[in-house]
């Protein structure tokens, strides 16, 4: 008996209008269906497109104060699924169950970081006055806000796109990837308990190219929140400009991860395992390229085989488990073409299956490593996104930083030195949206912003300040008498 899990519309659990709907597999127990979700076409996106409005009028004029309320009791709610939840993702997403802790986690951390800054938030408008004249920056809701987000953190992102988006007073009609819809059909059920009114969340499953597609489309959304792949932000961009819809587009990276001869190399070792093998490697700040200098390139490589050797790869919710599957099929085949290619463009593959076998139970990958990777080969500049480090060896630290910014994307960086003037000259140069020194690619905190440059990026970023910021209009207000 397979359960089915409906849409969350202007407050009703439904069905799409057409009674279409598409499994959802536990990529580690290939063929294992976790539940049937909806498959939406327009019709039903334009009934959430509606509650979301009708919702708005009354949404946006309550007080600050209610909506912190209502997402301070999300928050709680959240706290309290923290373990079914935990159990969704990686039951959807194949990660292990303490990397699922770890994202639900950071999802609270982040909530509650935008609950106490809202206030502070509104304080910074004004007003001042001189010669009778009054004036200040109001801050008005954009509107109806569409979210996009993708399967490798499927309730963090939302999180993180959804809660600032109703504390500024939007409300939202949300799709979730079609990979891992159970945890934002989850998510629904907690804004319901939460005791949202009807219609402020909307969430709806069903195919990117046809109901993300009409999403980004639709005249009454008014901004898309979307992460996901950069292919598929630049086709959100152009479809956006027909009405002008405004949008953050967090995209992808090929994250480089710098070791120098005068690091810690135990640290800058744990690093590049946690940044690139972490939820399988399929996170857009994961490290995938390891720069290393020459001199202690050979012995960090041996050190590093050696950990991927020793990895458990399996389910998830094994807790002697290091390393879960890829995410689906999709990934699955993807990844494994990437080293295949690496491969045939002369990479050598320092670890990992050879042949990798088809595995009969999940999508299983061993950690990957793939040495001599030069700038002209694939592995070099297309993010694999998957459990796979390209090694490249330099010089200096020039050719280092030359190396790292020789790539379409920006979005995340590190380097390991103890030197301070070789730390700095790699903040000044790296062309990145975040640039760590000492601390793996993946590390953030919610008060710092969190986006790309270059192609891993449009728009302002996610948390900090910029990410209530992108949820509002500015009305200057001059008020005379
Ligand atoms: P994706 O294929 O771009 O999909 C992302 C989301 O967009 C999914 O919900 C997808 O729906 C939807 N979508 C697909 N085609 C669409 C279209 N034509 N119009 C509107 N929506 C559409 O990316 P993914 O494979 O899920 O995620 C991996 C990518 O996300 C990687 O490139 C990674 O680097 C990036 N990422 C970036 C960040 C960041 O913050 N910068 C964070 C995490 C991930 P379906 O699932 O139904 O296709
Ligand atoms: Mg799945």
């Amino acid at each position: 008996m397979i359960d089915t899990f409906s849409n969350f519309i202007g407050g009703c659990w439904k069905a799409s209008l057409s009674g279409a709907a598409f499994d959802n597999e536990n990529p580690a127990h290939r063929r294992r269906v976790l539940g049937r979700f909806q498959s939406s076409a327009a019709d039903d996106l334009d009934d959430a497109v509606d509650a979301a409005a009708s919702a708005f009028a009354a949404w946006r004029r309550r007080p600050v104060a209610e909506r912190q309320q209502l997402v301070g009791e999300f928050l709680r709610v959240l706290d309290l699924s923290r373990h079914e939840l935990a159990r969704i993702v990686t039951l959807e997403n194949g990660k292990t169950i303490r990397e699922s802790y770890a994202e639900v986690d950071s999802a609270l951390v982040e909530g509650s970081h935008h609950l106490h800054q809202i206030s502070a938030f509104y304080s910074h408008t004004g007003p001042a006055a001189s010669g009778g004249m009054t004036t200040w920056v109001q801050y008005e809701p954009v509107g109806v806000v569409g979210v996009i987000s993708p399967w490798n953190f499927p309730m963090n992102v939302m999180c993180r796109k959804t809660l600032p988006a109703l504390l500024t007073g939007n409300t939202v009609v949300f799709k979730p990837a079609s990979f891992t819809p159970w945890s934002g059909v989850f998510m629904a059920g907690l804004f319901e308990r939460a005791g949202f009114p009807r219609g402020v969340f909307n969430c709806l499953t069903g195919a990117g190219s046809s109901l993300g597609d009409g999403l980004v489309r639709h005249p009454g959304i008014r901004a898309v929140s979307f992460t996901g792949s950069t292919a598929v932000g630049r086709t959100i961009q152009v479809k956006a400009a027909e009405h002008l819809t405004r949008t953050q587009l967090e995209l992808g990276g090929k994250n480089a991860l710098i070791v120098m001869d005068d690091a810690d190399q135990h640290a800058a070792l744990d690093a590049a395992v946690t940044a690139g093998f972490s939820n399988a490697g399929q996170w857009c700040t994961s490290t995938s390229r390891l720069l290393l200098h020459r001199p202690i390139a050979a012995s960090f490589v041996a050190a590093l085989v050696d950990r991927c050797e020793r990895m458990v790869v399996g389910d998830g919710l094994d807790e002697a488990t290091d390393m879960g599957p890829v995410a689906g099929p999709k990934q699955f085949d993807a990844v494994r073409a990437a080293i295949r290619l690496a491969q045939a463009e002369g990479a050598r593959l320092l670890a990992g299956a050879v042949p990798l076998p088809d595995s009969p139970e999940g999508y299983f990958i061993r950690p990957t490593v793939l040495g001599d990777v030069t700038p002209r080969m694939t592995a070099f500049h297309e993010e694999i996104f998957g459990p796979v480090l390209s090694i490249c060896e330099f010089g200096s630290l020039n050719e280092a930083i030359e190396l790292a910014n020789d790539s379409m994307y920006g979005l995340s960086s590190a380097i390991f030195t103890t030197s301070l003037s070789t730390a700095r000259s790699y903040i000044d140069n790296i062309d990145a949206g975040l640039a760590h020194v000492n601390v793996h690619t993946g590390y953030k905190e919610p008060w710092m912003p969190f986006g790309g440059v270059k192609q891993s990026g449009c728009g302002v970023p996610e948390n900090s300040e910029t990410g209530l910021e992108f949820f509002v209009d500015r009305k200057a207000v001059y008020l005379r008498g």
